[in-house]
């Protein structure tokens, strides 16, 4: 599943530039995900790492509306890291 950032962001501006993906840019007053670009790190590191690098508890959690597989989150990233290097 892509990941979402919650109400509980305190825009402390860590998740953004760690992403491996460019999937965290500044949306409506708070940080948000771009699903299509979120592959929960695979690929890239063991957990996600904008909920290891979030200092509040709880603020970044999987989004039920995206449900994916580990097979369908590393084809999304073949196809994110081909498509960047073009
Ligand atoms: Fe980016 Fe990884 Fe967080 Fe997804 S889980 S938004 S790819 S840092």
């Amino acid at each position: 599943m892509a990941l979402l950032i919650t109400k509980r962001c305190i825009n402390f501006d860590m998740c953004e530039p760690e992403c491996p993906n460019q999937a965290i840019s500044m949306g409506d007053g708070i940080y948000q995900i771009d699903t299509g670009r979120c592959t929960e790190c695979i690929g890239h590191y063991d957990k996600p790492t904008c909920q290891q690098v979030c200092p509040i508890d709880n603020t970044i959690l999987v989004d039920p509306q995206y449900p994916e597989s580990n097979e369908q989150l590393w084809d999304k990233f073949v196809v994110l890291h081909h498509a960047d290097r073009l």
